[in-house]
């Protein structure tokens, strides 16, 4: 066994977690999985080796917390999976007390080309600014870039991305903070149905409603089909919501302005507005 195998195993046969979501190879593959205490045998698969994976582990606790609101979880959390689990806990979709995290230090490498990580531990940024492409936004730009256009040149370039959508909804359902009963993307009032591409409040309602929740995961630039820079979208709604609130999601003891509406359930129940 590894160091990490042997963790997983001490905690889960000391009885301090009922499970652990990592990852283990199944036919030359490296998924998801949630290893227990009743199948030690599991953990001679779990896998920690650089390059893993990324998937939204936290959606398979939310998951969990509501089929099964005692169980004590483990995960192997990089620091966007540590945002996401403090995001949950504030949102009441999680209780920190039965959640347990096993960091796992993140390299460059797991990220795929193109997208970036807020939070890089090496290398840093180099620092230059990147060129605009003659269409759309691409994967480059930043909130600042976005700024300093005017705000017509802005809606074209935005707009001409969203007409690449196919709206596969990979973007939302991949979501680590996406925990809604009811989505307002499939509420014919708000968007028109039938149309591909998506109308643009499409993405106009996914930006207002992630502003303040998005973690900067990157996971939705990655599910994307279409390559549409989403994550920047997303930044620029935290940045409003950080200058506005001073609030940045994911951070540790930081209360969110939105979780204090009274519409958090209770743990393990769906987050919405019934
Ligand atoms: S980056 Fe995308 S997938 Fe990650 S939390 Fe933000 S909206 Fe969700
Ligand atoms: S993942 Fe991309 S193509 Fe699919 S709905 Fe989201 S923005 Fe559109």
């Amino acid at each position: 066994m590894d160091n990490l195998q042997k963790i997983v195993h001490g905690l889960l046969q000391a009885g301090t977690i009922d499970g652990f979501l990592g990852y283990k190879e199944v036919n030359g593959h490296l998924l998801p999985f949630l290893f227990t205490r009743d199948r030690p045998e599991d953990l001679k698969g779990m896998v920690s080796r650089d390059p893993l994976p990324r998937y939204p582990l936290e959606s398979f606790l939310v998951d969990i917390a509501r089929t099964h609101p005692q169980a004590r979880m483990g995960l192997l959390a990089r620091e966007c999976d540590a945002r996401a689990v403090r995001e949950l806990v504030k949102l009441n979709q999680l209780s920190s007390d039965r959640v347990f995290l096993i960091p796992l230090s993140c390299s460059l490498s797991n990220l795929h080309e193109g997208t970036t990580c807020s939070h890089p531990p090496s290398p840093a940024a180099d620092g230059k600014k990147p060129e605009w492409p003659p269409r759309g936004i691409g994967k480059s730009a930043t909130p600042e870039m976005l700024g300093e256009l005017s705000p017509g040149e802005r809606l074209r370039r935005w707009l001409e991305e969203f007409a690449k959508c196919i709206k596969c909804y990979g973007c939302r359902n991949v979501c680590p903070v996406y925990v809604c009963k009811e989505c307002s993307l499939e509420d014919e009032g708000l968007i028109p149905v039938g149309r591909i591409p998506p109308d643009p409040s499409f993405h106009l309602v996914r930006a207002v409603h992630m502003a303040g929740f998005c973690i900067d995961c990157g996971l939705c630039e990655e599910a994307c089909p279409a390559e549409i820079p989403l994550r920047t979208l997303y930044r620029g709604g935290n940045q409003i919501v950080q200058r506005l609130f001073g609030y940045s999601p994911g951070k540790e003891d930081s209360h969110s302005p939105f979780h204090k509406t009274g519409l958090s359930p209770t743990p393990g129940e769906a987050y919405g507005n019934e």
